[in-house]
């Protein structure tokens, strides 16, 4: 029998209540402003996984009350014709939160088109004038998944201040936002990547751990302190012989389970957060943008 049974950080029940919570205020300032919130996301191509994450979005959109107005280009559509899209979205006042659905194909530039993006519509929070405001503390739209994770801890009451917090990945999209997230938070953040000598040894040091990284069982039970809380960003496709297919993060689920205090499920952790902070962005960006009303 395992010693200790790590509790659920259930972010699919925590996204449930928020979207509860988004419908409501949209019910409010939809009275007031006489149109719905509105976000468009801009997909390229046609990747299952992007595709699927995109029909999540819709689906979660129509829940709250947020109208959506998606657009879906041909895996061979230009940057400029990208460029004319994302001007026209600026522009429309019944789009609140743009969005374009990464990775997009090769041939094109997602950084340039990101920053393209208005900053009061950037629903992701990944425009350099967001991302400068994270950098200062300031208010501003914040990327989806790290606030998703902040989030999650702050639901379940657990201490920032003061602990060793250990980021496992250095991108853009999570682990930079999250470590200056946790860092606002004063907790004392070690970002850890592909160079990290001895990773087991950096993240056995966590009260917090978190993985995002996109490497199945990257994260074993030998490298979490016992009693840790561990975050699970990671995304992986399993597939079997038979053709069956399941999401696993990046943690050794099972067997971190037995020692840790709190844990995320892949999937229903991360993920629905992920979602519900889109939609925050969404509404926030609906409530404030008092010209397009
Ligand atoms: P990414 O851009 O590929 O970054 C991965 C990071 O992991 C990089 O910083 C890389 O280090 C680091 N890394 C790679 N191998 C490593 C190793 N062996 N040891 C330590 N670090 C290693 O990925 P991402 O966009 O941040 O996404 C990370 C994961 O989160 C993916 O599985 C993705 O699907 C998932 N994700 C989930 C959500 C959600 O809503 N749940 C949202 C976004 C992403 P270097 O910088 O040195 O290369």
């Amino acid at each position: 029998m395992p010693s200790q049974i790590a509790q659920i950080l259930d972010g699919k029940a925590l996204a449930k209540k928020i979207h509860e919570e988004l419908k409501q205020r949209v019910q409010i300032l939809q009275a007031e402003r006489g149109r719905p919130p509105g976000l468009a996301v801009v997909m390229v191509g046609d990747n299952p996984a992007s595709a699927a994450y995109v029909r999540n979005k819709e689906r979660a959109c129509a829940k709250v009350g947020i109208a959506s107005f998606n657009r879906y280009f041909p895996a061979q559509t230009s940057q400029q014709q990208l460029e004319q899209v994302i001007e026209e979205l600026n522009q429309d006042s019944r789009v609140d939160g743009i969005l374009v659905q990464l990775p997009l194909p090769d041939h094109l530039d997602s950084v340039s088109l990101l920053h393209q993006i208005r900053p009061d519509k950037d629903a992701d929070g990944l425009h350099p004038l967001n991302l400068g405001k994270l950098l200062r503390s300031e208010p501003g739209l914040r990327s989806c998944t790290p606030a998703g994770v902040m989030r999650l801890l702050q639901e379940y009451d657990i201490e920032l201040q003061g602990k060793q917090v250990v980021v496992v990945g250095r991108s853009i999209l999570v682990g930079k936002p999250l470590a200056l997230m946790l860092l606002a938070k004063n907790a004392t953040v070690t970002i850890a990547h592909s160079r990290t000598r001895d990773l087991a040894s950096v993240a056995r040091n966590a009260d917090i751990l978190v993985a995002a990284v996109g490497r199945t069982k990257l994260i074993t039970a030998d490298m979490v302190k016992p009693g840790a809380v561990v975050v699970d960003v990671g995304i992986n496709r399993l597939s079997d012989t038979e053709g069956n297919s399941r999401l696993v993060g990046d943690v050794d689920f099972d067997a971190v389970a037995e020692i840790a205090q709190y844990i995320t499920p892949v999937p229903g952790g991360v993920g629905p957060m992920t979602v519900a902070m889109l939609l925050h962005n969404t509404v926030l960006s609906y409530s404030q943008n008092l010209q397009t009303s």
